[in-house]
């Protein structure tokens, strides 16, 4: 029998759950760990709540999770309630699939200015993380601005501009719904320190900031590369510039709300009165690396809330080599130390979509096969179990979970899917 645990439950996690059940079978017993008491990390806390569809990937690993062979061991938080060092000698195999929840830092003057928020924060308040519930960020407006030019800056553009009604069926949680319906923002300003053809944005996506009610995404001509240089990008990034060139051409459209791309853009600083009233921003240029440098001259947008969008990182595990510069634990192909490996974004950073992380469950489960052969005899769960009811902790398991789940589909409004509980003490009293 190999024992195996996996330190967080979202996609990283199932994937290399499910990888470890068809590589051996019946021979192997997976705990999958997590702070939370509910599972699936990114896909319900990170995940747009406005795309249920990409959300539903959930169901495959609920399926990975009804067999005796993988176990939910929720509400254990790992360097507190346990350490790795005991996990590597109750395990054949310990494996970190804690994502990059953290932002990275936008380190410029006065982005610790209230106002000044990182999209961790923004998407897990409206996603209902525990941690973020209270964020209340300042959409008093008129303006916003979200930095960056990935799909975490479009997701969060969209999230602020779209209407009651646009959230039908989204499982965006209430008090996010309702403080959205009354900001006063007007104008979104996206600020990309490249051009349109450096954007990180996928065709889809970018497409939808085109058919909301009352925004509508505006990108001056003039950025625009000529034309004939779209050959040159591969076929997804030429969609996604065609997107570009169609807000451009689309004129002045008396919509409420302007989502605003703002092409060779950098912030320099953040200024305000006791909270942010406006970000400095230097126009640049790209070098012949197709870098941003910047150019010197710098303007003034009147804002009162800033969203950094500018990636995550891993946070650390105390004794855990970590690569502090691209923000993930140090590794080699996914080991890191005897015993322990990293998967998904702990191992790669904060790239890929969802589906990148099931070939990475796979190849870091080849690992342990070649490291472990048949195990070693480890306690594995019965001494997970004892070591933690012996420090009181209370574990919340797979089954209890779907009495959360009942609980939270049962409170939801109507035409949404759920109503999250948001508070960890909510959770666990849910479960009956
Ligand atoms: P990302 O794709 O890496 O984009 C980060 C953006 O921030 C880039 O435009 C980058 O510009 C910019 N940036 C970085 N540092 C900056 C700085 N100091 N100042 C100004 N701009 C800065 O990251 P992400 O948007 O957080 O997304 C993470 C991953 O999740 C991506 O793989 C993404 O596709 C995926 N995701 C997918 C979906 C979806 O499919 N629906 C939704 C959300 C996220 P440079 O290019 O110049 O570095």
């Amino acid at each position: 029998m190999r024992h195996i645990a996996v330190v967080g439950s979202g996609p990283a996690g199932y994937y290399t759950a499910e990888a470890a059940q068809k590589k051996f079978g019946d021979d192997v017993r997976v705990d999958i760990i997590d702070r939370l008491p509910v599972p699936y990390g990114l896909i319900r806390f990170g995940v747009a709540p406005d795309h249920q569809s990409i959300k539903g990937v959930y169901k495959r690993y609920e399926s990975v999770n009804l067999s005796d062979n993988v176990r939910f061991v929720g509400n254990v938080l790992v360097g507190k309630d346990v350490s790795v060092d005991e996990l590597t000698r109750l395990y054949d195999a310990v494996v970190l699939a804690t994502g990059a929840p953290n932002d990275r830092p936008l380190d410029i003057p006065g982005s610790d200015l209230p106002g000044v928020i990182g999209s961790a924060a923004f998407v897990g308040w409206y996603n209902g993380h525990p941690d973020f519930a209270d964020l209340d960020p300042l959409l008093a407006g008129p303006g916003a601005v979200v930095v960056g030019n990935g799909n975490v800056a479009l997701d969060v553009s969209r999230i602020l501009a779209k209407t009651r009604a646009e959230f039908e069926g989204a499982d965006i949680v209430s008090h996010a719904l309702d403080a959205l319906d009354h900001s006063g923002i007007k104008r979104v300003t996206l600020l990309g320190r490249r051009g349109p053809h450096q954007i990180a944005m996928t065709p889809k996506e970018l497409g939808e900031l085109g058919h909301l009610i009352r925004a509508k995404p505006a990108v001056d001509p003039a950025d625009l590369p000529p034309l004939a240089d779209d050959a040159l990008l591969e076929p997804g990034m030429r969609k996604s510039v065609t997107h570009l060139r169609d807000f451009a051409a689309n004129g002045v459209d008396p919509k409420d709300i302007t989502i605003e791309f703002d092409f060779f853009a950098s912030p320099v600083a953040i200024e305000g009165d006791g909270k942010v009233e406006r970000v400095i921003v230097e126009r640049t240029r790209l070098d012949a690396d197709l870098r941003s440098v910047g150019t010197g001259e710098t303007y003034v947008i009147p804002c009162g809330l800033v969203i950094s969008c500018i990636g995550y990182q891993t946070p650390p595990i105390h004794g855990v080599p970590y690569e502090h510069g691209r923000g993930r634990f140090a590794n080699s192909e996914g080991r890191v130390l005897p015993g322990l490996y990293c998967v998904g974004w702990a191992r790669r950073g904060p790239t890929g979509t969802i589906g990148t992380n099931r070939p990475d469950g796979f190849s870091v489960v080849d690992l342990i096969a070649a490291d472990i052969g048949d195990g070693a005899e480890r306690e594995g769960r019965p001494g997970l179990d004892a070591l933690l009811a012996g420090r009181g902790v209370d574990i919340v398991t797979f089954r209890d979970w779907k009495k959360i789940e009942q609980a939270e589909i049962a409170r939801a409004r109507e035409g949404a899917p759920r109503e999250k509980f948001v508070a960890v003490e909510d959770m666990i009293a849910a479960r009956g």
